[in-house]
């Protein structure tokens, strides 16, 4: 008995892919499912967050619609995935966001608090709000206030992501000492940075007119790689205040600058990229119920970027208060709909492939030993 009828229906095709094993050298869900006879609903969750939705045992498979096996792995994972991403929400009450349209709750989260922001400058001196400051954002908002709002709502993102990590390492019934395992960390951290499973056995993914492409990956590692360089012009912008006291706004050939205007850079293009390879995927292999969930994390990235872009090009003129207003509205309103959209996808499969790290290196340890 399974929890729910996506799990019943991913144990089905997982026993029968298991006596088929034509795609064992797609990716690595095939080989952990070798490893298995029977499958629990943990192990099909794990299954379910290890794929990475190439399509391309989809195309490959002889039993796929219309034939009367009706096997469909990349869509019934994604199914499995995202009520996965449900189950592990924390506080569980929260956990329908990733159902609803969560463009339409990030754009209205952010719009309020961009409102918010620009009302009470300038209800308090509406010539904070429209003057000239030479990119002195503080004039606006107290860099500890700034700091309150923000770090707060960072900080609630990660406790809540945490609880996820936390459900999810139970229901597939890891142990906590996996994450002190260097070798299967660093295995994992090789082949998420590379996106080695999302190549299609290294055809590229599969989309609506089945001819494969890499666009998803190429996409994929401007928006990860630009998310990672505009977090460490973050993080670098917070040594340079409270470790030397050096105060914003940092010249155009600062490092947070540069790693800022870099990373923003990767955040247009990616999200843009990843909207357009999505339009062309062939609807029969996704889960189409959750679009609007995908939708809303690239649009709020780009958002994010697009904001950001703007402040620093045009934080010297009287437009910098409205835009520090709108882009802080979208910073908020992204932190807070992390735990609860398509962000959580990279933390689980990330996660998955730390315990197939594992399992593929106790798996031939084993055969080294009894050879
Ligand atoms: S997806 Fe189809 S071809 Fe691939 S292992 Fe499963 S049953 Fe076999
Ligand atoms: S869709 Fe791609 S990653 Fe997912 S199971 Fe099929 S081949 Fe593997």
């Amino acid at each position: 008995m399974h929890a729910t009828n996506t799990l019943a229906e991913a144990d089905r095709l997982m026993t029968l892919c298991n006596s088929c094993r034509y795609c064992e050298g797609l990716c690595a869900v095939f080989p952990a499912m070798e490893m298995r006879r029977e499958f629990l609903d943990g192990d099909l969750n794990y299954l379910a967050n290890l794929c990475h939705s190439c399509g391309a045992c989809y195309a490959d498979c002889q039993f796929s619609p219309p034939h009367e096996f009706n096997v469909n792995v990349p869509k019934v994972m994604a199914q499995a995935r995202s009520e996965s991403y449900e189950a592990y929400a924390w506080p569980q009450a929260l956990a329908p966001m990733f159902r609803q349209n969560g463009l339409k709750i990030s754009i209205v989260a952010a719009v309020s608090v961009a409102v918010f922001i620009a009302g009470f400058v300038a209800w308090r001196d509406p010539a904070v709000l429209f003057g000239t400051h030479a990119g002195n954002f503080y004039r606006l908002m107290p860099h500890n206030t700034m700091v309150a709002i923000f770090g707060g709502a960072f900080l609630y993102a990660i406790f809540a992501m945490a609880m996820g990590v936390r459900a999810f390492w139970k229901d597939i019934g890891e142990p906590a000492k996996t994450f002190t395992e260097g070798p299967s960390l660093w295995q994992a951290m090789k082949d998420a940075s590379s996106l080695r499973y999302l190549d299609g056995g290294g055809v590229g993914c599969m989309n609506e007119s089945e001819r494969p492409t890499d666009n998803r990956r190429i996409y994929h590692h401007f928006t990860f790689y630009g998310f990672m360089l505009c977090f460490a012009s973050t993080s670098v912008a917070t040594i340079y205040h409270y470790g030397f006291g050096w105060q914003a706004p940092y010249p155009v050939f600062s490092l947070p600058v540069i790693l800022g205007t870099i990373g923003g850079i990767g955040l247009l293009i990616g999200p843009v990229g990843l909207l357009i390879a999505k339009s062309h995927r062939d609807p029969a292999m996704m889960d189409t119920s959750r679009t609007g969930m995908d939708v809303a994390f690239l649009v709020m990235l780009f958002l994010t970027s697009l904001t950001g872009l703007a402040l620093l090009i045009l934080r010297d003129t009287a437009a910098m208060g409205m835009l520090l207003a709108i882009h802080l509205g979208v910073v908020f309103a992204l932190f807070v709909t992390m735990p609860y959209g398509k962000f959580v996808h990279g933390i689980y499969r990330f996660l998955a492939l730390v315990r197939y790290a594992k399992e593929k290196r106790m798996l031939e340890e084993g055969e080294a030993g009894t050879a």
